[in-house]
């Protein structure tokens, strides 16, 4: 609870952005996950990095919990306020600060979010690919190490952030990286707020690889006669080093959802992939026949193109509308989505297991993934109690298969409030206590996002 002596000296210091009414601190109660609510005690809209600083001073000198709040769209309820303090929305920091049409970069404030970047880099020729479902904020984007669709062929927040902007819990201001493409100069420290969840500082600023908009891009769909032969076709497809720029997995229950949902009538609820594909005419030609050719070998039907911009728009928005499709298949169910990430050769046998133990326990539990990195999603739904404990022991299972397969518990949400139970598992206890230490030296107060990411966090 924020005394209100500290709530008298917030206010002094910003003014009516600092917001108590119930109706915003619900708002930021919650992300997008099934997790359960909490308020802060009050919000606070930051609008530049000296007013982030202003803030965690007092905070620290108050020992007040503080909550970064990029747009909520988080599934492992890495924003919920879970010991109360303050929420520190940044949405209001939304300015494009540079592109740099040359260097293909640019630099942004952590509440832009990346339509609003790539609309802003639409007359230069550019474009920024990370494309988490939602309209994100970049610095919740770098805050959660998050990757989408064309990680496959781009890479995730972790390999297109040059340098960052931070604002550490003492209210120290330090800039990390720079616009080189590398450097050999000293610690990592970009890639170690990349990922941190909040739990380290604030990022208010952040520094980007940029791409040229692909002289040709090309969308498909292919339909298969089963999962099996889905995820080997997609195995091939990398292991051959063709450099798809997507391929989505939806499996039979998740396209039934997703035609119904995203009125995609045209097409079955079988297992299916669907494709992009980025480069020169001739580049793509020869991408697409390997691809085509491979999906035959393993059951894939003929693959229906989506040639026009609105037609390739259609079917990437139903790609990116599966979480919601999936929450209608089973209405007033909570979610719990995994989100494990496998080597590219056992991706098959884990799929297919995942698949395998839902149906045999009866959950709806629809499979959505990112399969050119050996990343899925299982979203499990669950209506009770009997429902919401067979979940919590298939998703154990999940993850404890994908660990010994040499696999990750996260490969895009992060860890959150979920998966902390899963950190020594997958990392070993001598890494959890060397990240513990790394916590204690940038947050020795442990006023940044406690409870979240380490086992004993706050
Ligand atoms: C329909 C749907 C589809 C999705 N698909 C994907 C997907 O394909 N890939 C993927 O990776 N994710 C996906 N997500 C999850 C989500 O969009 C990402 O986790 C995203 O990165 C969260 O960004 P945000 O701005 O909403 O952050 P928030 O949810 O507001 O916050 C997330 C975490 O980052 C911290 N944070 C936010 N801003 C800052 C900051 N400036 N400085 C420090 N910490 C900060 C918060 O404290 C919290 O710990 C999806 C979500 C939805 C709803």
């Amino acid at each position: 609870m924020i005394e209100a002596a500290t709530l008298d000296r917030l206010r002094a210091l910003v003014g009516d952005r600092l917001q108590t009414t119930q109706a915003i601190r619900e708002q930021h109660s919650h992300d997008e996950s099934g997790h359960a609510h909490a308020l802060p005690d009050a919000v606070l809209f930051v609008e530049s990095t000296e007013d982030v600083s202003a803030v965690l001073r007092l905070a620290s000198a108050c020992r007040m919990p503080v909550v970064p709040f990029g747009t909520g769209t988080g599934i492992e309820g890495a924003s919920i306020p879970v010991h109360g303090g303050l929420s520190l929305d940044l949405s209001r920091m939304d300015q494009v600060l540079s592109v740099n049409v040359d260097d293909l970069d640019a630099r942004v404030q952590a509440g832009v979010t990346r339509l609003q970047l790539n609309d802003a880099l639409k007359a230069h020729g550019l474009f920024f690919p990370i494309d988490p479902g939602a309209d994100a904020s970049i610095g919740g984007m770098a805050s959660t190490r998050a990757s989408g669709t064309n990680a496959v062929r781009y890479g995730t927040m972790r390999e297109n952030v040059l340098g960052l902007t931070v604002v550490t819990a003492s209210g120290e201001v330090i800039r990390t990286g720079g616009r080189a493409r590398k450097s050999a100069a000293g610690y990592d420290l970009t890639r170690l707020f990349v990922g941190s969840e909040g739990t380290l500082g604030v990022i208010t600023e952040v520094q980007l690889k940029l791409y040229g908009q692909p002289e040709r891009i090309a969308s498909a769909v292919c339909q298969f006669d089963t999962l099996e032969g889905a995820v080997r076709s997609v195995i091939e497809t990398i292991q051959l080093g063709v450099p798809v720029a997507r391929i989505e997995l939806l499996d039979e229950l998740q396209m039934q959802a997703s035609i119904a949902y995203s009125k995609l009538d045209e097409f079955m609820p079988a297992p299916t992939l669907f494709y992009e594909f980025h480069g020169s005419e001739a580049g793509v030609a020869e991408q697409t026949a390997t691809v085509a050719a491979l999906a035959a070998g393993h059951g894939g039907g003929a693959f229906r193109w989506a040639a026009k911009t609105e037609d390739r728009n259609r079917l990437w928005k139903a790609r990116h509308a599966a979480y919601y499709a999936g929450l209608a298949l089973h209405p007033g169910a909570r979610s719990m989505v995994a989100d494990v990430c496998v080597p590219i050769s056992r991706l098959a046998e884990c799929v297919l297991a995942a698949q395998r133990d839902s149906r045999e326990a009866g959950l709806v539990a629809p499979i959505v993934g990112h399969v050119g990195d050996g990343n899925f999603h299982v979203t499990y739904l669950a209506r009770d109690e009997r429902e919401r404990a067979l979940t919590v022991s298939l998703h154990r299972v999940l993850v404890e298969r994908a660990i010994d397969a040499g696999g990750t518990c996260t490969g895009e949400h992060g860890i959150g409030i979920g998966k902390r139970g899963y950190l020594a598992r997958e990392h070993g206890e001598g890494a959890v206590s060397a990240m513990q230490a790394i916590k204690r030296a940038l947050d020795p107060l442990g006023i940044m996002n406690p409870g979240k990411v380490l086992p004993d966090a706050g």
